[in-house]
């Protein structure tokens, strides 16, 4: 079931601006991790790729070096460039059924762009704490 909602911790959307900011001006690359449901997806955590390659264009690595791991949800990488939409290139290389883009300059959540693997934009809501159970 293709991803209707996404939930972020607002943990969760300042790592991804801090590290999108750290990055700058190369893109950053970080992975999403949590859990899907009924086509909501909550992301809890971040985690950042082993061995990450940055450069101005496009963020690689390699993903021999990524435990399989059934909370992995998909990437979310910066355009320092200011369009948080994915290009050509980012749908290509989707994996996971998340894309989140950070676009320059990384304020606050308005930012941010997500989408599903096909490149369609996902309403996104941002809850403060832990997720309840
Ligand atoms: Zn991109």
């Amino acid at each position: 079931m293709a991803v209707q909602r996404v939930v972020f911790t607002r943990e969760v959307v300042d790592s991804l601006l801090s590290y999108s900011k750290m990055a700058h001006p190369n893109e950053g690359i970080l992975l999403l991790r949590g859990r899907a449901s009924k086509g909501v997806a909550e992301v809890s955590g971040v985690v950042i790729p082993p061995a990450a390659v940055h450069s101005r264009s496009y963020s690689s690595f390699n993903w021999w070096m990524i435990p399989v791991d059934m909370s992995y949800l998909g990437v979310a990488h910066s355009h320092p460039s200011g369009y948080a939409v994915p290009s050509q290139q980012d749908l290509l290389h989707a994996t996971g059924r998340l894309m989140v883009i950070m676009g320059f300059p990384y304020s606050d959540q308005s930012c941010l762009g997500v989408f599903d693997k096909d490149g369609n934009p996902v309403p996104f809501e941002v809850i403060d704490g832990p997720h309840q159970r």
